[in-house]
């Protein structure tokens, strides 16, 4: 996998290099599955686990890149985004000639589930509260609150790993699936504790990666959000159905070019425009 500079406008595109370069845009049209992971696709033609890459880009305030690949899923890495922050660091961020577009919410949303829920409300930043509550003594019930932004997003939530229950992966790896599962690139959490040698990053990892997957599957609105995201217990099929009754709810979002936000934080960063870019090519 390569991720390379796009121009303004572009937006997140996932390239298949293997399959004549077909060009998947990483929007919620195109979404194709979204059980246990979030899959795009046009035609035969798929990009499967696109969520956590999806979470760097928005996190780190990236609107464009080409992301070309060759194969049918993006590289599980150590099961978080961690490794994206650290080579979008590497590479250097490049601020365009565009002013950034926002999706404002005007009016709460809520999509439910049984006792899974996700509403969105108006808001002038982006915040995430995230309830998990798992019948296990690893995790039991967690929260997590906060207003999201490059730093929150790079110290709080970037390098928390995915997490599987040991019986659910034997039970894949029957299916043939998951076959590259392992110790190295998710939390593995057996009948009584997590056994990973080296423990866990946050006490509260697996709600943090929870928030990580919810940022990614955001992004695929096809622009930064500013509301107020409150979810209990949901995941990309609950993220992905609220995605999709939002586009049919018109009066319930616009577009807002606001500048007040974005400022702040290029700012920071020492650039003079108020649009953000990428200009880097990092490859896996
Ligand atoms: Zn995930």
């Amino acid at each position: 996998m390569t991720i390379k500079p796009a121009r303004e406008g572009t937006g997140i595109v996932f390239v298949r290099t293997d399959q004549a370069g077909q060009e998947i845009p990483a929007r919620i049209d195109n979404v194709v599955d979204c059980h246990f992971a979030t899959t795009i696709g046009k035609g035969q033609c798929r990009v499967s686990t696109i969520e956590h890459i999806m979470a760097a880009f928005s996190g780190m305030g990236i609107d464009n890149a080409r992301v070309e690949i060759d194969g049918p899923e993006v590289p599980a890495l150590d099961g978080s985004a961690g490794a994206y922050v650290v080579l979008f660091r590497k590479a250097g961020l490049k601020v365009q000639d565009r002013a950034r577009r926002y999706i404002e919410i005007l009016e709460e949303v809520s999509f439910t589930n049984g006792d899974k829920k996700v509403t969105l409300s108006p808001a002038k930043d982006f915040f995430v509260d995230f309830t998990i509550d798992f019948d296990h003594p690893a995790i039991k019930a967690q929260r997590f609150r906060k207003k999201i932004n490059r730093q929150t997003f790079e110290k709080s939530i970037a390098s928390a790993r995915t997490f599987g229950f040991l019986k659910e992966v034997d039970m894949l790896h029957k299916n043939g699936l998951a076959l590259g599962a392992s110790l190295d690139n998710a939390v593995v959490i057996g009948a009584e504790c997590v056994l990973n040698s080296e423990g866990l990053r946050f006490r509260d990892e697996f709600v943090r990666h929870k928030v990580l997957d919810l940022i990614g599957d955001l992004y695929l609105l096809g622009a930064p959000l500013k509301a107020r995201v409150k979810a209990v217990k949901s995941g990309h099929e609950l993220h992905c159905n609220l995605m999709k009754f939002l586009a049919e709810c018109p009066s319930a979002w616009r577009f807002s070019g606001s500048e007040s936000g974005y400022c702040d934080r290029v700012t920071k960063w020492g650039y003079p425009v108020t649009a953000p870019g990428l200009g880097l090519a990092a490859s896996f």
